[in-house]
């Protein structure tokens, strides 16, 4: 195929993704009465969002005082100092309006005897400034996610947005002045390749889950969209933070949530004790994830692990009695009795942490607009492309991510730059495509047709997964970084050459299945990078070798580029919108 003989299609905007964050972006959109285009691999209502569990964090107050400067405060020191204030003061102050404007959209939250919206206790959720746990976080039992995208998607087929589904998009189209145009893209059912020429593209690819071995994430989150990126010269920033979910179902890895913590559950090793005392005095099990993540982690590495292998430690739920389990964790005790084999009305589910969440993305600013830096280091916004919800890294989340902030910034950033395209593009002009803009494309998907010796998908994305498990864990080892990097290097090279196999025989799924793992690699290649660059531990990324966070040296965001696999940094935002500065301190929780 000759980039001639590629359709081009011409819209006001395309967004890329139909989960939580491009649905929200897609309703500013489609009220605006501009030509806007949704593409999604799979079935909006697939899309990863739809496993949310827990819920979406807003200080509503409904069950004792909250404000959303504590929420401010809890979200700052679950990011271990790394998150941009100015972003997460925005995120936390506009909370409760996303969350009314869902209740109007027709969410059915769960509710509370007087009517208000039910909300649940959230690791480092917390009353005044950290003195103790508020019920911050708003839920429909263990199916919040479920809930939110269904509400999004039929408010979306009311308004008439224009949906692309099972349409994969390959790669991002960008002219000579670095502009975006667009994105090529490959109807799944037919094979056809089309050129979507936007003046707006918006990425909402959420994450990369699939890059472990042991993930919460479903097959889809293979990172298309930071793969897409980083072909085309845009860096990714703070890869190196990933968090490691505590509770998954040991050997499983299907996700516990949180929630069955802040209903009242808790963890004990195999003596019986309540271990999370010990790492976390006052908020116990429900400390921050990256810190609950590394205490199970440790009393299995002391010999303190259930089950067999001694690899899992017990969640209990016993105690809370049959009818709260069924009203507010129903999903929960299926996925016990499914995946454990056990029915934790009446016993412990064995349970171990697995990767879930990418804290780093494509950096952008508070209207989800991405933002590079010029050769002086001066940030840079490409003009034409967006980036929200988990692609994205705004940085609302740091080095970690407190739980239920996830759903609350694919909201409060899917309305904004939603709400920033709409004002931008009205009055311009589509600006041409460059000739060349079909070119990476089809080169790649000549090279993966034309291969008749290369490396096999299968087993090169085994090796892909092996590598980052084993070399960027949950705890981080000098050595086993370095051999990482050169591991991860090695495999990135193999992949350059992937075969489908009996190309006669297969339908586009393996095309498919060998251009996301194309995208996955540069997100592992640039998280082993990143990673064994950082000298420091903070959040999520905690290194034998430098124990401590290191403020002098560290306090930045890192910023890598795949084309010469380099890595910058840039500063913090320290500087809030409109309230003061929160301090650095120690993080004890
Ligand atoms: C099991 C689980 C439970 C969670 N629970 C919670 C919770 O309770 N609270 C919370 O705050 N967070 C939770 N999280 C995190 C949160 O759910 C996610 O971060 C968030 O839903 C991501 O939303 P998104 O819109 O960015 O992406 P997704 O919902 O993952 O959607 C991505 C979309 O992009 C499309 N796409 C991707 N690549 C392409 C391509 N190449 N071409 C076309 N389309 C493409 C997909 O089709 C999909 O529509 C949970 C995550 C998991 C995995």
């Amino acid at each position: 195929m000759t980039a001639s003989a590629i359709e081009i299609r011409q819209f006001d905007a395309i967004v890329i993704g139909g989960g939580g964050a491009g649905l929200r972006a897609a309703l500013q959109l489609a009220d605006s009465g501009l030509k806007v285009a949704v593409l999604t691999k799979v079935f909006p209502t697939r899309s990863h969002t739809v496993a949310a569990q827990g819920g979406i964090a807003a200080a509503l107050g409904n069950l004792g005082e909250d404000n959303w400067h504590w929420h401010m405060y809890d979200t700052i020191k679950g990011s271990d100092y790394l998150g941009d204030q100015d972003a997460i003061e925005f995120m936390c102050k506009n909370a409760a309006e996303v969350i009314y404007e869902l209740e109007h959209f027709g969410m059915p939250f769960d509710r509370l005897a007087n009517g208000k919206i039910f909300q649940r206790p959230f690791g480092g959720m917390t009353q005044s400034f950290g003195a103790e746990l508020v019920e911050r976080t708003c839920a429909v039992a263990d199916r919040t996610g479920h809930a939110m995208l269904h509400t999004l998607y039929q408010r979306n087929i009311q308004l008439n947005t224009q949906f692309f589904v099972e349409w994969f998009a390959l790669d991002l189209i960008r002219d000579a002045e670095g502009d975006v145009l667009g994105v090529t893209a490959l109807e799944i059912e037919s094979g056809n390749v089309v050129a979507f020429h936007a003046k707006a593209t918006l990425f909402a690819t959420g994450g990369a889950g699939r890059i472990f071995h042991g993930s919460t994430n479903a097959f889809i989150n293979t990172g298309d969209g930071l793969g897409m990126a980083a072909r085309a010269n845009i860096p990714l920033q703070d890869m190196e933070f990933w968090q490691f979910h505590p509770t998954c179902v040991a050997g499983a890895g299907v996700l516990i949530t949180e929630g069955a913590r802040g209903e009242g559950g808790y963890l004990v090793n195999n003596q019986g004790e309540r271990f999370m005392q010990r790492y976390a005095p006052t908020a116990k099990d429900l400390a921050s994830r990256d810190v609950v993540a590394r205490a199970i982690a440790t009393e299995i590495k002391q010999g303190r692990g259930v089950g067999a292998d001694g690899q899992a430690v017990f969640l209990k739920l016993d105690h809370l009695t049959e009818a709260v389990i069924q009203a507010r964790l129903p999903g929960i005790r299926d996925i016990a009795r499914n995946f454990a084999n056990v029915d934790p009305v009446f016993e412990p589910i064995p349970i171990a942490p697995s990767a879930h969440y990418m804290m780093g993305g494509i950096p952008t600013n508070l209207h989800g607009q991405v933002v590079d830096q010029d050769d002086t280091g001066q940030n840079k916004v490409v003009p034409g492309f967006y980036a929200i919800g988990e692609c994205a890294c705004v940085s609302v989340h740091g080095a970690n991510r407190l739980g239920s902030n996830s759903l609350l910034d694919l909201m409060v950033f899917g309305r904004a730059a939603g709400n920033h395209i709409v004002k931008t593009v009205r009055y311009q002009c589509h600006k041409p495509l460059p000739a060349d803009y079909a070119e990476r494309t089809l080169t790649r998907l000549a090279r993966l047709e034309q291969q008749h010796s290369g490396a096999s998908v299968t087993e090169v994305g085994a090796d892909m997964r092996k590598t980052m498990q084993t070399h960027c864990g949950v705890f981080r080892f000098p050595e086993l970084m370095e051999q990482g990097v050169e591991k991860i290097l090695q495999v990135y090279q193999r992949a350059g050459n992937l075969q489908i196999k009996d190309k006669s025989q297969v339908f586009n799924t393996a095309r498919i299945e060998a251009l996301e793992l194309e995208n996955l690699l540069e997100v592992a290649k640039a998280t082993m990078l990143a990673a064994n660059a950082r000298q420091e531990s903070r959040g999520a990324h905690c290194r034998e070798d430098y124990p401590a966070r290191d403020d002098v040296q560290w306090l930045k965001h890192s910023l890598f580029y795949s084309k010469d696999n380099r890595l910058q940094y840039k500063p913090v935002r320290l500087q809030p919108l409109t309230v003061e500065t929160f301090p650095l301190n120690t993080r004890t929780y």
